[in-house]
């Protein structure tokens, strides 16, 4: 069964029907936003892919290319509130004409609600060991490179090196291999690094809840996990081989950590590789149904561009420059509480301009290989990192802008 709501037509399977969602929809003609049947959703599903299964790639493609100057408009009337509808619009290509006006709304959206401040972070790579295959990753199974993982040793002469930098917050990176890197792995890691910094973040196989459960237990306060695309058949071209290739069980994955209790979770999509509006509404999607089920946690949205890398293939939808700050301003103006994020893959002059756009942390002086930063492996790097300014650097470019840097997250206190 089909039926049109709010310019979108929604799939209706017997399970949704019977769900009082369905009802409180059909019963409420007059609803017009997009923002309300999310509140509904979010109150009423157990899963975020139950929500997802009532949208249509195409017709979200569809209504997003068909937004005027006026949804635009009333979208940033809407600025710092706005619903998943006017986010439709932000992101739409007529938006783009209104870019100025999106950065100032952004920037002074920021400022109210962030202050001067930009937190610093910097990820360390414990391991290139990966499973499965990613058409546009260096780390990818099929690659032929030298593969490793840091022992004990080798990761603490790593945190030396950084906390020397000035960090006191860490940005853990594995590849998905179960065996080597599995949560048992993880957990000795995080135990030995927790106590050199104030805050741990991890991007690493997607994990059952028990399992994430027992790293924040550890140590961990947040759990960075992208979905790379939500255009479910073209999901399987670009991950052929392993557990990722599972595109439910990754969408699936940010439910368990907000089950698990972690004090944030971060979302995104990898731009460039399907349209980056469709894939971004699909993002704020989630995002808008994690936020009202899991309404304890903080979110982070990262803008991952696809970057270069050994043996991978180019972005098959590019994204321009402007294109970047016109979906950086979008996320603001839809959510003023979002942290966003923005890492080294994007080049030194893009970042000097973007930190006063609406960015609330960023990246410095990474290093996307193991063991880079103090053992001097030089194994294969994960990308191609694009400002490769020292922390110091950042920091400096930040202070000129009237930021301050801050090097750590948060701390517990009880
Ligand atoms: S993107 Fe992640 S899962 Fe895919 S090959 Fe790279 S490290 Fe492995």
């Amino acid at each position: 069964m089909k039926f049109l709501f709010s310019g979108i037509t929604i799939r209706v399977t017997k399970k949704v029907i019977e769900s009082n969602f369905v009802v409180a929809l059909l019963a409420n003609s007059k609803m017009e936003s997009a923002a309300y049947s999310q509140s509904a959703a979010a109150a009423v599903h157990s899963s975020f892919r139950e929500v997802f299964d009532q949208y249509s790639w195409d017709e979200v493609s569809e209504r997003i290319y068909s937004k005027t100057e006026a949804d635009v408009i009333g979208a940033l009337e809407n600025a710092g509130n706005a619903s998943i509808n006017d986010f439709m619009a932000l992101v739409s290509p007529v938006a783009l004409k209104y870019v100025e006006e999106m950065a100032q709304r952004s920037h002074r959206i920021t400022r109210k609600r962030f202050g001067n401040v930009i937190q610093m972070y910097i990820p360390l790579y414990l391991s290139n060991e990966c499973q499965n295959i990613c058409t546009y990753c260096g780390f990818s199974f099929d690659n032929r490179i030298e593969r490793l993982t840091l022992n004990e040793d080798q990761a603490l002469r790593e945190v030396e090196a950084i906390k020397a930098m000035g960090y006191d917050h860490i940005l853990l990176v594995t590849g998905e291999a179960n065996r080597t890197v599995g949560v048992d792995y993880l957990e000795k890691m995080v135990k030995l690094i927790r106590p050199q910094f104030s805050g741990i973040m991890i991007e690493v196989q997607p994990l059952e809840q028990h399992e994430y459960e027992r790293l924040i237990e550890a140590g961990v306060s947040s759990v960075l996990v992208y979905q790379e695309t939500y255009h479910e058949e073209n999901y399987r071209i670009y991950h052929t081989k392993g557990k990722k290739s599972n595109f439910h069980y990754r969408l699936d994955t940010p439910d368990r950590i907000g089950r698990a209790g972690a004090h944030r979770i971060g979302l995104g999509a990898l731009l460039g590789l399907e349209d980056w509006r469709v894939d971004s509404f699909f993002t704020a999607l989630h995002l808008d149904y994690l936020e009202k089920t899991y309404w304890k946690t903080k979110y982070s949205i990262s803008f991952p561009r696809l970057r270069p890398a050994v043996g991978c293939q180019q972005p098959n939808h590019p994204m321009s420059d402007k294109e970047l700050v016109q979906l950086i301003c979008a996320w603001r103006i839809f959510n003023e509480n979002l942290e966003l994020s923005l890492s080294t893959r994007e080049s030194q002059q893009f970042r000097n301009h973007a930190v006063k756009l609406g960015i609330t942390s960023i990246s410095a002086g990474s290093k996307t290989n193991p063991g880079e930063y103090a053992n001097h492996f030089h194994a294969l790097e994960q990308f191609e990192v694009s400002d490769g300014r020292s922390p110091r650097e950042v920091a400096d470019m930040i202070s000129s802008h009237g930021y301050e840097p801050v090097w750590k997250d948060w701390d517990k206190v009880f």
